[in-house]
């Protein structure tokens, strides 16, 4: 770790982090480490090809930044201004969360049926809850799922599948994902986060290059001078553009759980739920704790989210005890999950609870309105088995979309826990 100026106060931060920065003059201010300058670098070269995967919290928050009410949904906004930025293509990374839901949902059926793995199972999408358990628990790793997140999906299918089907050469491709997350930028340069390069046998490769938060987005739209309101609304790119609402959710907490359901009863029943399982509305609202119980083919799966990480404290230590009564568990590290996120525009510092509760309100009105209601029957996400990864947990699938974890409880020098 580096030394500080101010250090009674502070938590040291290197200066290698990828993530955040400190500024020593304004004594404890850190602020995400911005990477958009090396993506304009990018689009100015006319050897790369620069791919932009949104995340569904940036359409519900962008907008708020160039004067819309909080909330306001702007997907058609945002896609245009990022062509209008230079990008080749604009996919939606909700096409991932999709493929993250399958992959998830079948890992968990695996587990529960043919007691595959350790139980119960915990979600990875939060990259600062896997480092969370790495540092701290890394007894407890066999339990995080090992489907990657809906950014780590995305990069690996981006440069593998979409790249065949378009004749591009991967190697051209820079791939930038968009996301309120600013941990996000520690987990995609990862050691494991380079499948795409060894199935592809291209040394040097990263399957995401660069991740850029909804704020430095803003900032960069605000210096280009774009005017946001006189955008007209552009549509995705084809082929991992079609997303069903349950992808589009998981931007809340309790949305991964409630996709993953959804879809587990599915791959379990051969049939979609009754519309009354779509409303799990115990798993719906603000509570740190929050749990369900359902029942899939008659077997009962309990189902429970924490946000927060005083509160993953609380079933972390009920695992370690051998005492956890759930099956699936969805884990934010965020108060509010990423609602919450370090890269979430600061439009009101701290978000305030009624921003958080216009961001989470779009979300789900745009759910219910969705024609698309499951991973399952997304035609972008049945086109992307068909054509390349065959089926969930197939060889190629585990090799792409799924992970290892590291134990880092090294990190701790004499202070370790186990
Ligand atoms: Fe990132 Fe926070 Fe969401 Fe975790 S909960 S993925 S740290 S924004």
């Amino acid at each position: 770790m580096s030394v500080h100026k101010f250090t009674d106060n502070q938590i040291p931060i290197d200066k290698d982090n990828l993530a955040i920065i400190l500024n020593e003059d304004l004594c404890i201010s850190t602020a995400e480490r911005y990477e958009y300058q090396e993506v304009k670098k990018a689009i100015l070269d006319p050897d790369k090809i620069v791919i932009f995967s949104t995340s569904p919290l940036i359409k519900a928050g962008l907008g708020e930044v160039f004067g819309f009410t909080p909330g306001s949904f702007v997907e058609g906004k945002m896609v245009a201004a990022l062509r209008t930025l230079g990008a080749d293509y604009v996919l939606d990374t909700n096409f991932a969360a999709d493929l993250t839901i399958m992959e998830e949902a079948s890992e968990l059926l695996d587990r529960i049926m043919n007691k595959t793995k350790s139980m119960p199972q915990f979600t990875n999408c939060c990259p600062a809850w896997v480092k969370f358990v790495e540092t701290f628990y890394p007894n407890i790793l066999p339990h995080i799922s090992s489907s990657k997140s809906p950014i780590g999906m995305q990069g690996p299918t981006i440069k593998t599948y979409f790249a065949k089907q378009r004749g591009i050469n991967p190697e051209q491709i820079v791939n930038v994902a968009l996301t309120p997350c600013t941990a996000k930028k520690f987990e995609i340069p990862g050691e494991e986060m380079n499948a795409s390069s060894k199935e592809l046998d291209i040394p040097d490769m990263r399957d995401m290059d660069y991740v850029i938060t909804t704020r430095e987005l803003a900032k960069w739209l605000k210096e280009e001078g774009l005017n946001f309101h006189e955008l007209k609304d552009s549509d995705y790119d084809p082929l991992m553009g079609a997303a069903s609402g349950a992808g589009l959710i998981f931007g809340n907490t309790g949305g991964i759980m409630e996709a993953a359901a959804r879809t587990a009863y599915y791959i379990a029943t051969g049939k979609n739920p009754e519309d009354d399982f779509l409303n799990l509305l115990p798993v719906r609202g603000k509570d740190g704790i929050r749990s369900a119980k359902i029942n899939i083919a008659g077997t009962p799966i309990r189902l429970a989210l924490v946000h927060g990480i005083d509160n993953v404290m609380h079933i972390v230590d009920e695992v370690v005890a051998g005492k956890c009564n759930y099956d699936f568990i969805e884990v934010m590290a965020c108060q509010g999950g990423c609602i919450g996120g370090g890269g979430e525009p600061n439009t009101e510092i701290p978000m305030s609870d009624d921003i958080r509760k216009s961001h989470i309100d779009a979300l789900y009105k745009k759910d219910n309105g969705m024609p698309l209601c499951f991973p399952h029957e997304n035609p972008d996400i049945k086109g992307v088995y068909k054509e390349h990864y065959e089926k969930p947990l197939s060889p190629l699938a585990k090799r792409l979309l799924h992970t290892s974890f590291q134990d880092r409880n090294n990190d701790l020098g004499l202070k370790q826990i186990v």
